[in-house]
């Protein structure tokens, strides 16, 4: 247990362990530890943040995907996904309501190789026109380095790409061949040579994983350093091949939120949507281990039960308005507040 806690304060002050001493801290895990890990990242994360939450509006543009990705169900041969696409001008009204709910960033999301990278280049134009004290974040995948300079130059100003894991043979057996490791990390590299804001992040419990491959994971975030880390439960979707896995637990995913925190302080670290889905409290419980960010929905509700990434996934029939002011009141009972601004990565704390 000592030895647990001088690996959390060394953690703390170095921000920095070796491999051995992550799995160490993974191994260790003791309900008496997770409370006093959480304690310390969520004094970290006040003396950065305050009691700020940051709220960014997803748009899910389209589950359409050229991939075929083991665990999400709108992998291309998934036969019962109702499929979409979002039109621009779908899109700007969504970001126009949200904009009206006090959202200040915009999250584009979708599967890969659907729009031509010139149509999401006017969307994000028309978006920065409309609301130019706002962020757009896009979240679409792999895509060649040219595609996303081209991106940033129409505006948008973050990227979403989750690593998944950062050991090889993981990755493989959680992507088909046609999915590479290295291509991954060259674009997360590419992502943060070009100038934007990048996020990774993986799933907690996904097939395959061990407390060795999320030592890896720990170790890949601490030396990439990234602005955002979006980790949350795996959770099986039953039209897929991993169907009959058994989802992440709640626990691990919030002792990782803690971790990741006393890595980087000033981490913009979600609450997820997938930790609120196995656990009714679960966003609550992730703020007060240390995340700061959520991410409603802002898509139209006829196409948010399509975006099934997982199975039972929370506010699919909720209006947005209905979501923020839910959110507004969940955050508040636990002494935390929704800020309405752009929410970026603190560089000086
Ligand atoms: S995880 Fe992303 S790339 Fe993979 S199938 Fe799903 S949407 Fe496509």
């Amino acid at each position: 247990m000592e030895k647990i806690k001088q690996l959390i304060d060394k953690l703390k002050n170095e921000h920095s362990l070796s491999l051995s001493e992550y799995e160490s801290l993974l191994n260790g895990r003791t309900a008496e530890i997770q409370e006093y890990i959480a304690k310390e990242a969520e004094k970290v994360r006040i003396s950065v943040y305050g009691r700020d939450v940051f709220i960014r509006g997803l748009i899910e543009i389209s589950n359409r995907c050229k991939n075929n990705c083991f665990y999400c169900g709108i992998r291309k041969d998934n036969k019962n996904c109702d499929r979409y696409i979002l039109l621009k001008e779908d899109i700007i009204n969504c970001a126009k309501e949200g904009y009206n709910l006090g959202f200040r960033t915009f999250v584009l999301q979708g599967g890969e190789g659907v729009y031509k990278v010139n149509d999401i280049c006017d969307t994000v134009k028309e978006i920065k026109e409309h609301f130019p004290n706002c962020a757009v974040t896009l979240s679409l995948g792999e895509m060649l380095k040219e595609d996303y300079i081209k991106l940033y130059e129409a505006g948008a100003d973050r990227y979403l790409l989750r690593h998944e894991t950062a050991d090889e043979e993981h990755y493989k057996k959680l992507h088909p061949k046609e999915l590479s490791f290295k291509n991954r990390m060259e674009c997360l590299k590419n992502l943060k040579e070009i100038g934007y804001q990048v996020g990774c992040g993986f799933m907690v419990g996904s097939p395959y994983q061990t407390n060795k491959t999320l030592a890896k994971d720990l170790k890949f975030i601490e030396n990439f350093s990234p602005d955002m880390c979006g980790i949350g439960p795996f959770i099986p979707q039953k039209d897929t091949p991993f169907k009959n896995f058994p989802a992440g637990d709640v626990n691990t995913t919030l002792y990782l939120l803690s971790v990741i925190r006393l890595i980087k302080p000033n981490i913009l670290l979600p609450a997820t949507t997938a930790l609120g889905t196995i656990d009714e409290f679960g966003r609550e419980k992730g703020i007060l281990a240390g995340a700061n960010v959520v991410m409603p929905n802002l898509s139209p509700v006829t196409v948010r039960k399509k975006y099934a990434l997982y199975d039972n996934k929370i506010c699919t029939g909720d209006e947005s308005a209905q979501c923020r002011t839910c959110l507004e009141k969940r955050i508040s009972k636990i002494g935390y507040r929704i800020s309405v601004s752009k929410g970026d990565i603190k560089k000086q704390f």
